[in-house]
């Protein structure tokens, strides 16, 4: 499904007069991180944004503000040593990345896939930093996993293979140090045995962990948190044009935690969802997905870890083996799977066949040049690290309720939701209008980057 990662010699970039700056800069890292291209990638983006703010302020180019968040305050591997249901010992790699601990506690999920590298964590984890900054809750950026593939595993090897990662995870986080969540493969099942596991080595009961079950410190809305608050940003994108969601067709891809709970908020209000995917291949339902429908994709993927091939095998529609969905006709887009999943022939023909409003709930979806078009056609464009940070958000409320010992209603957490994403889009527009567009691009990355950098300049040199 992915594209290999383009650099920035061969997309065209929006630096205009500060361009020769960008080069200069990414050569100083491209040297050193020639096996991480998505991490490459994900510093390339937000240097374009942030290099003419730094060059017009001295004292963040002089503190090399920069430089040192592109450099993470500590990466932790280590060997994985678990038990499979044959007697079998298996070994994986386990990582935590801890990039920026400058405005709070270290916050980012794990993610369990074979794909998993030292790149792509830091990817994530760089990314994470602005987010979260974005959130305006006092979090850092971090972001962890493992090479394990928890498909075909039984749940006794899904508990082996937590309590021993655990095991080893548990000496770097803490409630006030480093508070992971879920990501792709990490789910309410794994958060449970990770859970147990701290508890049962460290001696106490803390919050060390969000996306908890609800009865032993879960916050309501968590599992919704990122799929919503994607819906939400892309309704207030099209609130600037006096738009919203109702009587739109929706392409979302993925089926996972984020996928499912777009697809539900883009039913509630009112719009068609007629896509969803999984890494082998997309359905295509021109009825809609619809309440029902959707409560059998998520017993499907939950429970049973079925593919979303059964549901055009149920529902009698198309399944495009191998294929993405957005070669599919519609207003907008929701990518919510995995990074470079939408490329630029991709990004080209969900402009041409209409597509207008496209808001990320995956991290780094969309490719340089996917970006590019999509800015040169002026379409509604919100990045990940705007778009998806409701997931964090309620996570970072998740770490409040725990601090309080106690639970807040569900109506209480999803306005609260609501205003966060308000907020992230108002600030994405404070830094990226200009003229009649918003470029979400480069107001989230101005945003994110001036509240980072401003802690980063108050706690000195570390
Ligand atoms: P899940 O594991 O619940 O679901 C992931 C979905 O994406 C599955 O349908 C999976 O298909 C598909 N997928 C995963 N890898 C690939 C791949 N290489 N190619 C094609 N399809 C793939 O993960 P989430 O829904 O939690 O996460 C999805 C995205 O959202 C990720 O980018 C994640 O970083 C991001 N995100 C998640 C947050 C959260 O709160 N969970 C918060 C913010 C961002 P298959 O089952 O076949 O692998």
């Amino acid at each position: 499904m992915s594209e290999s990662v383009e650099t920035m010699s061969e997309t065209a970039v929006a630096g205009g007069e500060y361009q020769a700056q960008i080069e200069e800069f990414m050569g100083t890292i491209r040297d050193r991180l020639v096996n991480q291209p998505e991490f490459l990638q994900a510093v390339e983006e937000v240097a374009e944004s942030v290099i003419p703010v730094i060059e017009k302020n001295p004292r963040y180019k002089e503190a090399k503000i920069l430089e040192r968040l592109t450099e993470p305050d500590k990466v932790f591997m280590f060997r994985v040593c678990w038990v499979d249901d044959k007697g079998e010992v298996q070994v994986n790699r386990g990582f935590r990345v801890q990039m920026c601990g400058a405005i709070g506690p270290y916050k980012g999920g794990l993610r369990f896939h074979p794909s998993v590298n030292l790149s792509i964590l830091k990817f994530l984890a760089f990314e994470q930093v602005f987010k979260n900054a974005l959130t305006t809750l006092p979090m850092g950026g971090g972001k962890g996993g493992s090479n394990f593939d928890p498909k075909g595993k039984s749940d006794r090897e899904i508990m082996n293979f937590c309590q021993a990662f655990m095991s080893k995870l548990c000496h770097h986080i803490g409630p006030r140090t480093d508070v992971p969540a879920g990501d792709i493969g990490v789910g309410s099942r794994e958060i449970g045995y990770l859970f147990g596991q701290y508890k049962n080595i460290r001696n106490e009961f803390v919050g060390v962990l969000t996306g908890k079950g609800i009865e032993y410190g879960g916050s309501l809305v968590r599992p919704e948190a990122t799929g919503y608050g994607a819906v939400y940003f892309a309704q207030n994108m099209l609130g600037t044009k006096g738009d919203n969601l109702e009587g739109k067709t929706v392409v979302v891809s993925g089926a996972g935690n984020v996928a499912q709970y777009t697809a539900e908020k883009v039913i509630h209000l009112g719009g068609k969802v007629v896509t969803l995917s999984d890494s082998a291949g997309y359905i295509h339902d021109p009825a809609g997905v619809d309440t029902e429908k959707l409560a059998f994709v998520m017993d499907l993927k939950n429970n049973k870890r079925g593919r979303i091939k059964e549901y055009a095998e149920k529902y009698g529609c198309e399944y495009h083996e191998g294929k993405t969905p957005w070669e599919v006709p519609c207003d907008a887009a929701f990518p919510s799977a995995t990074q470079n999943e939408l490329n630029e022939e991709d990004a080209k023909t969900l402009v041409s066949n209409g597509c207008f409003v496209i808001s990320e709930g995956a991290n780094m979806p969309c490719t340089p040049k996917a970006t590019a078009v999509f800015l040169k056609a002026k379409v509604l464009y919100g990045p990940g690290k705007a778009a998806n940070a409701g997931g964090v958000a309620v996570s970072g409320l998740e770490m409040t309720q725990n601090a309080l010992m106690l639970g807040w209603t569900r109506d209480a957490v999803d306005n609260k939701l609501q205003a966060i994403m308000k907020d992230i889009h108002e600030n994405c527009v404070k830094h990226g209008k200009d003229g009649d567009y918003v470029d979400y691009v480069k107001g989230a990355n101005i945003a994110g980057f001036i509240k980072v950098a401003d802690a980063m300049l108050a706690q000195g040199i570390i």
